[in-house]
Protein backbone atom coordinates (compact mmCIF):
# COMPACT_ATOMS: atom_id res chain seq x y z
CA UNK A 1 0.00 0.00 0.00
CA UNK A 2 1.41 3.68 -0.57
CA UNK A 3 1.67 6.18 1.54
CA UNK A 4 -1.55 7.88 0.34
CA UNK A 5 -3.80 5.27 0.82
CA UNK A 6 -4.32 5.35 4.60
CA UNK A 7 -3.14 9.04 4.42
CA UNK A 8 -5.35 11.85 6.27
CA UNK A 9 -6.87 13.88 3.89
CA UNK A 10 -7.24 17.66 5.03
CA UNK A 11 -9.80 18.39 2.58
CA UNK A 12 -12.23 15.47 3.80
CA UNK A 13 -12.02 16.92 7.22
CA UNK A 14 -15.12 18.06 8.85
CA UNK A 15 -13.98 21.77 10.82
CA UNK A 16 -14.51 19.75 14.17
CA UNK A 17 -11.61 16.95 13.03
CA UNK A 18 -9.63 19.10 11.85
CA UNK A 19 -9.77 21.07 15.42
CA UNK A 20 -9.10 17.52 16.58
CA UNK A 21 -6.13 17.20 14.11
CA UNK A 22 -4.50 20.57 14.72
CA UNK A 23 -4.58 19.96 18.96
CA UNK A 24 -3.20 16.42 18.04
CA UNK A 25 -0.07 18.00 16.23
CA UNK A 26 0.35 20.47 18.86
CA UNK A 27 -1.21 23.52 17.21
CA UNK A 28 -3.05 26.71 18.83
CA UNK A 29 -7.20 25.95 18.29
CA UNK A 30 -6.83 28.76 15.83
CA UNK A 31 -4.93 27.20 13.44
CA UNK A 32 -7.99 25.02 12.64
CA UNK A 33 -10.37 27.63 11.47
CA UNK A 34 -7.40 29.63 9.53
CA UNK A 35 -6.21 26.13 7.50
CA UNK A 36 -10.15 25.33 7.11
CA UNK A 37 -10.51 28.49 5.10
CA UNK A 38 -7.19 28.24 3.32
CA UNK A 39 -8.69 24.99 2.21
CA UNK A 40 -12.70 25.29 1.68
CA UNK A 41 -12.87 29.10 1.12
CA UNK A 42 -9.31 29.91 -0.73
CA UNK A 43 -8.72 26.28 -2.34
CA UNK A 44 -5.17 26.22 -1.95
CA UNK A 45 -3.67 23.00 -3.81
CA UNK A 46 -0.54 22.32 -1.67
CA UNK A 47 -0.16 23.18 2.19
CA UNK A 48 2.80 25.31 1.00
CA UNK A 49 0.26 27.62 0.15
CA UNK A 50 -0.96 28.34 3.73
CA UNK A 51 1.37 30.71 4.47
CA UNK A 52 0.56 32.04 7.80
CA UNK A 53 0.34 28.10 9.25
CA UNK A 54 3.42 27.92 11.07
CA UNK A 55 5.66 25.72 9.25
CA UNK A 56 6.44 23.42 12.48
CA UNK A 57 2.78 22.47 12.56
CA UNK A 58 3.29 21.70 8.23
CA UNK A 59 6.03 19.99 8.88
CA UNK A 60 4.51 17.70 11.70
CA UNK A 61 1.38 17.11 9.57
CA UNK A 62 4.23 16.15 6.63
CA UNK A 63 6.20 13.17 9.10
CA UNK A 64 2.75 12.33 10.04
CA UNK A 65 1.09 11.67 6.34
CA UNK A 66 -1.48 14.10 6.58
CA UNK A 67 -1.71 15.10 3.21
CA UNK A 68 -3.83 17.85 0.87
CA UNK A 69 -5.73 16.33 -1.91
CA UNK A 70 -5.78 18.09 -4.75
CA UNK A 71 -7.68 17.28 -8.09
CA UNK A 72 -5.72 18.45 -11.41
CA UNK A 73 -7.98 20.00 -14.30
CA UNK A 74 -6.86 18.05 -17.12
CA UNK A 75 -8.89 19.20 -19.62
CA UNK A 76 -11.75 21.98 -20.69
CA UNK A 77 -14.56 21.77 -22.69
CA UNK A 78 -16.84 24.66 -23.63
CA UNK A 79 -20.14 24.74 -25.25
CA UNK A 80 -21.88 27.25 -27.76
CA UNK A 81 -24.03 27.22 -24.96
CA UNK A 82 -21.91 28.47 -22.33
CA UNK A 83 -21.42 25.00 -20.44
CA UNK A 84 -18.08 23.97 -19.44
CA UNK A 85 -17.27 20.64 -18.85
CA UNK A 86 -14.25 19.74 -16.96
CA UNK A 87 -12.04 16.38 -16.74
CA UNK A 88 -10.11 16.30 -13.08
CA UNK A 89 -7.66 14.11 -12.37
CA UNK A 90 -7.11 12.63 -8.90
CA UNK A 91 -4.28 11.78 -6.92
CA UNK A 92 -4.15 8.49 -8.35
CA UNK A 93 -4.75 9.52 -11.82
CA UNK A 94 -8.29 8.37 -12.02
CA UNK A 95 -10.49 11.15 -14.58
CA UNK A 96 -14.01 12.56 -13.67
CA UNK A 97 -16.33 14.78 -15.04
CA UNK A 98 -17.80 17.84 -13.45
CA UNK A 99 -20.04 20.45 -15.36
CA UNK A 100 -20.89 24.18 -15.04
CA UNK A 101 -24.41 25.33 -16.17
CA UNK A 102 -25.16 29.01 -16.87
CA UNK A 103 -28.60 29.85 -16.62
CA UNK A 104 -30.40 33.31 -16.18
CA UNK A 105 -28.39 34.43 -13.55
CA UNK A 106 -27.57 31.02 -12.34
CA UNK A 107 -24.80 28.88 -12.41
CA UNK A 108 -25.35 25.30 -11.38
CA UNK A 109 -22.19 22.97 -11.35
CA UNK A 110 -23.11 19.14 -11.75
CA UNK A 111 -20.66 17.41 -9.45
CA UNK A 112 -19.90 13.73 -9.58
CA UNK A 113 -19.54 11.38 -6.39
CA UNK A 114 -18.06 8.25 -8.04
CA UNK A 115 -15.25 7.28 -10.47
CA UNK A 116 -17.94 5.15 -12.64
CA UNK A 117 -20.68 3.94 -11.20
CA UNK A 118 -22.31 0.51 -10.38
CA UNK A 119 -25.75 0.81 -10.71
CA UNK A 120 -26.05 -0.34 -14.79
CA UNK A 121 -28.68 2.11 -15.78
CA UNK A 122 -29.30 0.93 -19.58
CA UNK A 123 -29.59 4.78 -20.82
CA UNK A 124 -26.56 6.01 -19.09
CA UNK A 125 -22.69 6.34 -20.48
CA UNK A 126 -21.32 6.62 -16.82
CA UNK A 127 -22.45 2.82 -15.63
CA UNK A 128 -21.08 1.78 -18.65
CA UNK A 129 -17.76 2.31 -17.27
CA UNK A 130 -19.00 0.13 -13.94
CA UNK A 131 -17.95 1.21 -10.66
CA UNK A 132 -14.17 1.76 -9.85
CA UNK A 133 -14.11 3.27 -6.60
CA UNK A 134 -15.73 6.38 -4.22
CA UNK A 135 -14.63 9.69 -4.29
CA UNK A 136 -13.42 10.81 -0.92
CA UNK A 137 -15.22 13.66 0.21
CA UNK A 138 -12.13 16.00 -0.17
CA UNK A 139 -12.29 15.29 -4.21
CA UNK A 140 -16.40 15.94 -4.20
CA UNK A 141 -15.99 19.38 -2.72
CA UNK A 142 -12.62 20.08 -4.74
CA UNK A 143 -14.67 19.52 -7.94
CA UNK A 144 -16.74 22.83 -6.31
CA UNK A 145 -12.97 24.90 -5.77
CA UNK A 146 -11.44 24.06 -9.11
CA UNK A 147 -14.69 25.31 -10.78
CA UNK A 148 -14.67 28.62 -8.64
CA UNK A 149 -10.88 29.03 -9.68
CA UNK A 150 -12.14 28.69 -13.41
CA UNK A 151 -15.03 31.00 -12.90
CA UNK A 152 -12.93 33.71 -11.62
CA UNK A 153 -10.61 33.76 -14.36
CA UNK A 154 -13.50 32.86 -17.03
CA UNK A 155 -16.09 34.87 -16.00
CA UNK A 156 -14.98 37.55 -13.37
CA UNK A 157 -17.82 38.21 -10.31
CA UNK A 158 -20.02 34.54 -11.03
CA UNK A 159 -20.22 32.78 -8.41
CA UNK A 160 -21.35 29.17 -8.32
CA UNK A 161 -25.42 29.19 -7.22
CA UNK A 162 -26.11 25.21 -6.93
CA UNK A 163 -25.07 22.36 -6.90
CA UNK A 164 -26.44 19.26 -7.99
CA UNK A 165 -24.97 15.27 -7.91
CA UNK A 166 -25.71 14.43 -11.09
CA UNK A 167 -22.59 14.03 -12.57
CA UNK A 168 -21.11 10.37 -12.56
CA UNK A 169 -21.77 8.13 -9.95
CA UNK A 170 -24.89 7.50 -7.70
CA UNK A 171 -24.45 9.61 -4.65
CA UNK A 172 -26.26 7.73 -1.83
CA UNK A 173 -23.77 4.26 -2.69
CA UNK A 174 -21.03 6.88 -1.47
CA UNK A 175 -23.46 7.33 1.55
CA UNK A 176 -20.81 8.41 4.16
CA UNK A 177 -18.42 10.84 1.89
CA UNK A 178 -21.24 12.47 0.39
CA UNK A 179 -22.94 13.20 3.21
CA UNK A 180 -19.72 14.78 4.41
CA UNK A 181 -19.41 16.61 1.71
CA UNK A 182 -22.46 18.38 2.50
CA UNK A 183 -21.35 19.41 5.65
CA UNK A 184 -17.84 21.08 4.31
CA UNK A 185 -20.09 22.55 1.61
CA UNK A 186 -22.60 24.28 3.26
CA UNK A 187 -20.60 25.71 6.07
CA UNK A 188 -20.20 29.17 6.51
CA UNK A 189 -16.21 29.23 6.53
CA UNK A 190 -15.51 27.33 3.36
CA UNK A 191 -18.21 27.44 0.49
CA UNK A 192 -20.75 28.84 2.52
CA UNK A 193 -23.98 27.13 -0.14
CA UNK A 194 -27.10 26.37 1.23
CA UNK A 195 -28.60 22.93 1.53
CA UNK A 196 -31.45 24.30 -0.03
CA UNK A 197 -29.30 25.00 -3.39
CA UNK A 198 -28.25 21.41 -3.31
CA UNK A 199 -30.17 18.91 -4.67
CA UNK A 200 -28.52 14.98 -4.32
CA UNK A 201 -30.12 13.04 -7.50
CA UNK A 202 -30.61 8.60 -7.05
CA UNK A 203 -31.29 5.60 -8.52
CA UNK A 204 -33.95 5.18 -5.54
CA UNK A 205 -31.68 3.79 -3.07
CA UNK A 206 -34.47 2.72 -0.46
CA UNK A 207 -32.08 2.49 2.82
CA UNK A 208 -29.78 5.41 1.65
CA UNK A 209 -33.19 7.48 1.03
CA UNK A 210 -34.13 6.63 4.78
CA UNK A 211 -30.81 7.45 5.77
CA UNK A 212 -30.57 10.59 4.21
CA UNK A 213 -33.94 11.58 5.88
CA UNK A 214 -32.33 11.10 9.41
CA UNK A 215 -29.50 13.52 8.50
CA UNK A 216 -29.13 17.08 9.74
CA UNK A 217 -28.22 18.58 6.41
CA UNK A 218 -30.83 17.34 4.11
CA UNK A 219 -30.36 18.59 0.51
CA UNK A 220 -32.88 18.52 -1.99
CA UNK A 221 -34.23 15.10 -3.12
CA UNK A 222 -34.04 14.13 -7.04
CA UNK A 223 -34.89 10.73 -7.81
CA UNK A 224 -34.63 8.98 -11.13
CA UNK A 225 -38.03 7.30 -12.03
CA UNK A 226 -37.39 6.91 -15.70
CA UNK A 227 -40.40 4.53 -15.92
CA UNK A 228 -44.41 4.48 -15.05
CA UNK A 229 -44.35 0.89 -14.23
CA UNK A 230 -42.08 -2.29 -12.80
CA UNK A 231 -42.25 -3.81 -16.23
CA UNK A 232 -39.97 -1.20 -17.83
CA UNK A 233 -37.97 -0.06 -15.14
CA UNK A 234 -36.99 -3.42 -14.29
CA UNK A 235 -35.33 -3.32 -17.51
CA UNK A 236 -34.02 0.17 -18.04
CA UNK A 237 -32.92 0.55 -14.44
CA UNK A 238 -31.90 -3.20 -13.08
CA UNK A 239 -31.72 -1.77 -9.19
CA UNK A 240 -36.15 -1.67 -9.47
CA UNK A 241 -36.05 -5.48 -9.43
CA UNK A 242 -34.29 -4.53 -5.55
CA UNK A 243 -36.61 -1.71 -4.73
CA UNK A 244 -39.66 -1.43 -7.17
CA UNK A 245 -41.72 1.85 -7.82
CA UNK A 246 -44.02 1.22 -5.01
CA UNK A 247 -41.96 0.73 -2.03
CA UNK A 248 -39.70 3.77 -3.64
CA UNK A 249 -42.73 5.58 -3.33
CA UNK A 250 -43.82 4.59 -0.03
CA UNK A 251 -40.28 5.62 1.21
CA UNK A 252 -40.16 8.74 -0.53
CA UNK A 253 -43.52 9.54 1.11
CA UNK A 254 -41.80 9.38 4.10
CA UNK A 255 -38.95 11.62 4.14
CA UNK A 256 -38.93 14.24 5.63
CA UNK A 257 -39.78 17.53 3.92
CA UNK A 258 -39.52 20.97 4.89
CA UNK A 259 -42.70 23.26 4.71
CA UNK A 260 -43.10 24.44 0.81
CA UNK A 261 -40.37 21.58 -0.48
CA UNK A 262 -40.75 19.29 -3.09
CA UNK A 263 -39.20 15.91 -4.48
CA UNK A 264 -38.16 16.20 -7.27
CA UNK A 265 -38.23 13.40 -10.46
CA UNK A 266 -36.58 12.57 -13.15
CA UNK A 267 -38.06 10.75 -16.50
CA UNK A 268 -35.56 10.18 -19.37
CA UNK A 269 -37.92 10.14 -22.10
CA UNK A 270 -36.37 6.90 -24.24
CA UNK A 271 -38.27 6.51 -27.78
CA UNK A 272 -40.51 3.94 -27.90
CA UNK A 273 -39.54 2.81 -24.28
CA UNK A 274 -41.69 5.25 -22.06
CA UNK A 275 -42.95 7.33 -24.02
CA UNK A 276 -46.66 7.16 -24.47
CA UNK A 277 -49.75 8.73 -23.26
CA UNK A 278 -50.39 5.56 -21.47
CA UNK A 279 -47.02 5.86 -19.49
CA UNK A 280 -47.50 9.46 -18.98
CA UNK A 281 -51.19 9.20 -17.66
CA UNK A 282 -49.46 6.15 -15.18
CA UNK A 283 -46.88 8.56 -14.03
CA UNK A 284 -49.34 11.54 -13.09
CA UNK A 285 -51.47 8.45 -11.17
CA UNK A 286 -47.80 7.13 -9.20
CA UNK A 287 -46.94 10.66 -8.59
CA UNK A 288 -50.67 12.03 -7.74
CA UNK A 289 -51.06 14.07 -4.36
CA UNK A 290 -46.92 14.10 -3.86
CA UNK A 291 -45.34 17.32 -3.19
CA UNK A 292 -43.33 17.21 -5.89
CA UNK A 293 -42.33 17.79 -9.47
CA UNK A 294 -41.59 16.12 -12.60
CA UNK A 295 -38.42 17.17 -14.83
CA UNK A 296 -38.44 15.49 -18.38
CA UNK A 297 -34.76 14.76 -19.71
CA UNK A 298 -35.12 13.75 -23.42
CA UNK A 299 -32.67 11.09 -23.75
CA UNK A 300 -29.40 12.59 -25.02
CA UNK A 301 -27.78 10.11 -27.33
CA UNK A 302 -24.25 8.63 -27.08
CA UNK A 303 -22.88 5.62 -29.10
CA UNK A 304 -22.97 3.04 -25.98
CA UNK A 305 -26.71 2.95 -25.81
CA UNK A 306 -29.09 1.86 -28.20
CA UNK A 307 -32.08 4.43 -27.27
CA UNK A 308 -33.13 7.12 -29.20
CA UNK A 309 -34.39 10.66 -28.23
CA UNK A 310 -38.51 10.78 -28.82
CA UNK A 311 -39.82 13.61 -31.40
CA UNK A 312 -40.85 17.31 -30.28
CA UNK A 313 -44.49 16.25 -30.90
CA UNK A 314 -44.34 13.02 -28.71
CA UNK A 315 -42.05 14.80 -26.12
CA UNK A 316 -44.97 17.41 -25.68
CA UNK A 317 -47.45 15.51 -26.17
CA UNK A 318 -46.21 13.32 -22.61
CA UNK A 319 -45.61 16.48 -20.62
CA UNK A 320 -49.33 17.92 -21.94
CA UNK A 321 -50.87 14.72 -20.52
CA UNK A 322 -49.12 14.72 -17.22
CA UNK A 323 -49.18 18.19 -16.89
CA UNK A 324 -53.26 17.86 -17.54
CA UNK A 325 -53.01 15.48 -14.99
CA UNK A 326 -52.20 17.84 -11.95
CA UNK A 327 -48.44 17.38 -11.91
CA UNK A 328 -46.06 20.19 -12.18
CA UNK A 329 -43.33 18.77 -14.84
CA UNK A 330 -41.13 20.97 -16.89
CA UNK A 331 -38.25 20.29 -19.52
CA UNK A 332 -34.69 19.69 -18.83
CA UNK A 333 -33.79 21.03 -22.22
CA UNK A 334 -29.69 19.19 -22.75
CA UNK A 335 -27.46 21.49 -22.23
CA UNK A 336 -23.79 21.23 -23.47
CA UNK A 337 -24.54 17.88 -25.55
CA UNK A 338 -22.12 19.15 -28.29
CA UNK A 339 -19.30 18.26 -25.81
CA UNK A 340 -20.86 15.58 -24.33
CA UNK A 341 -21.73 17.34 -20.83
CA UNK A 342 -25.22 16.67 -20.88
CA UNK A 343 -27.12 14.21 -18.94
CA UNK A 344 -25.82 10.78 -18.91
CA UNK A 345 -23.12 11.45 -21.31
CA UNK A 346 -20.70 11.48 -19.02
CA UNK A 347 -18.08 8.64 -19.50
CA UNK A 348 -14.70 9.82 -19.88
CA UNK A 349 -12.29 7.93 -22.04
CA UNK A 350 -9.81 5.85 -19.38
CA UNK A 351 -10.89 2.40 -19.63
CA UNK A 352 -11.58 -0.24 -16.60
CA UNK A 353 -9.53 -3.39 -16.20
CA UNK A 354 -12.23 -6.22 -15.67
CA UNK A 355 -10.37 -6.80 -12.39
CA UNK A 356 -10.40 -3.55 -10.91
CA UNK A 357 -14.38 -3.18 -10.80
CA UNK A 358 -16.42 -2.89 -7.52
CA UNK A 359 -19.73 -4.75 -7.59
CA UNK A 360 -22.49 -2.85 -5.77
CA UNK A 361 -23.58 -5.17 -2.71
N1 LIG B 1 -27.10 8.18 -10.10
C1 LIG B 1 -27.89 9.36 -9.90
C2 LIG B 1 -27.14 10.58 -10.34
C3 LIG B 1 -26.94 10.69 -11.83
S1 LIG B 1 -28.02 11.94 -12.33
C4 LIG B 1 -29.24 9.22 -10.58
O1 LIG B 1 -29.39 8.29 -11.37
O2 LIG B 1 -30.15 9.98 -10.29
C5 LIG B 1 -28.14 11.75 -13.94
C6 LIG B 1 -29.57 11.94 -14.45
O3 LIG B 1 -29.45 11.80 -15.83
C7 LIG B 1 -30.51 10.83 -13.97
O4 LIG B 1 -31.82 11.31 -13.79
C8 LIG B 1 -30.49 9.86 -15.14
O5 LIG B 1 -31.68 9.13 -15.21
C9 LIG B 1 -30.30 10.81 -16.30
N2 LIG B 1 -29.66 10.20 -17.46
C10 LIG B 1 -28.77 9.20 -17.50
N3 LIG B 1 -28.42 8.93 -18.76
C11 LIG B 1 -29.09 9.79 -19.54
C12 LIG B 1 -29.13 10.03 -20.96
N4 LIG B 1 -28.37 9.34 -21.80
N5 LIG B 1 -29.94 11.01 -21.40
C13 LIG B 1 -30.66 11.76 -20.55
N6 LIG B 1 -30.65 11.58 -19.23
C14 LIG B 1 -29.89 10.61 -18.72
Amino acid sequence: MSRADNAIDLRSLSLEETKELVAKHGGKPYRAQQLWRWVHDKGIRSLDEASNIPKSLRASFDEAGVILSSLHVAEVQRSVDGTRKMRLETSDGRSIESVLIPDGDKMTQCISSQVGCALDCQFCATAKLGLMRNLTAGEIVDQVYVAKALLAEEMPGQRITNIVYMGMGEPLHNFAHVTQSLRILTSDLGANLSYRRITVSTVGLVPGIRKLGQEDIRPNLAVSLNASNDEVRDVIMPINKKYPIAVLLQTLREFPLEKRRRITFEYVLLAGVNDSLDDAVRVAKLLKGFPCKLNVIPFNPHPLAPYKRPSVEVIDAFQQRVRDLGIATYLRTPRGDDIAAACGQLANREEPKQSELVQLR
